[in-house]
């Protein structure tokens, strides 16, 4: 009889076992995919739905200018089923170490298809800033994730075409709204906007060139100043990230009035804790620049 009970007991534990780990592994065999920095994170989320493990490599609150993992983060970013990221040499150097590190990993680019705009030899790395390229962003996301988990393919193809519908609107918004504006020039910190004012036939005027981390030198500062007064421009742009100083004391010296425009390359607190997404701060940025340029 103890015997019996013993076994039944055994038989219980066994049971038991098997179920915590079958739930487990449910959640570890979805497929694990690590996006490169904040709006290919955001943008991937929502087509991925919870069919896939979404995570982020690049911190929020960083710039993605000039960040490096460190041993700790190259250990778990090696581990992903896949990596999608931008490409345009934004993630250069550190993604070709990532690559020759994990070699099972599948690399998928999100920015292919895109004309990059180009100063000499250098690519503007900014793309998801304008609606038009952010709509060929979500079909490489789109496609990478159908290559990556193709049993759930219609599942992620219905996200896609929501998020599509959604984007097609906000480009629908900015060339409205951006082509009735008065001024066609905008003043900002750096170069990040230049897709948005490609795509929308502006001009973009930026202190420092592609980078968020360059210096910004006072001969560039002055002729800011003066455009500004020629062309009586009512407000210039700082970032929601670097320092506001410069753009700042360009404001004071040409009476303009300071705005922020956000560079969505990273989600900053202020961000997180109104639960902005990228959908939600590409309209805030169109309402600030359609204010500018009035
Ligand atoms: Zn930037």
């Amino acid at each position: 009889m103890k015997k019996v009970v013993i076994t039944t007991l055994l038989i219980i534990a066994l049971v038991l076992n098997l179920t915590a780990c079958s739930s487990k592994t449910s959640e570890a065999s979805k497929p694990l995919v690590y996006a490169s920095f904040y709006p290919i994170y955001d943008l991937t989320s929502k087509i991925a739905g919870d069919k896939v493990v979404v995570k982020n490599i690049i911190p929020f609150n960083v710039s993605p200018h000039g960040w490096e993992p460190s041993a700790k983060e190259m250990a778990k970013i090696t581990k992903a089923n896949a990596i999608l990221y931008l490409g345009m040499t934004m993630e250069e150097p550190w993604i070709n170490k990532v690559k020759a590190s994990a070699p099972n990993t599948q690399f998928y680019e999100v920015s292919k298809g895109i004309e990059p705009i180009k100063k000499g030899n250098t690519i503007n790395p900014h793309p998801w800033l304008s609606p038009k390229e952010a709509l060929i962003m979500i079909k490489n996301i789109n496609e990478a994730l159908q290559k990556i988990d193709p049993s759930n393919k219609d599942y992620f193809e219905k996200n896609y075409q929501n998020l599509k519908a959604q984007l097609e609107n906000l480009d629908k918004q900015y060339s409205d709204e951006l082509s009735k504006a008065r001024l066609k020039t905008f003043v900002v910190f750096h170069s990040a906007f230049a897709y948005v004012a490609r795509d929308y036939e502006l001009n973009q005027e930026s202190l420092v060139g592609m980078s968020d981390e360059a210096e910004p030198s006072p001969a560039r500062m002055s002729e800011l100043v003066d455009l500004i007064k020629k062309e009586s421009i009512k407000y210039v742009f700082a970032e929601s990230l670097s320092a506001a100083k410069p753009m700042e004391a360009i404001a004071q010296e040409s009476g303009a009035t300071l705005l922020k425009l956000n560079t969505i390359g990273t989600l900053s607190q202020e961000d997180i804790d109104r639960k902005a997404d990228f959908l939600s701060l590409m309209k805030d940025n169109l309402g600030k620049l359609k204010k500018a340029l009035e």
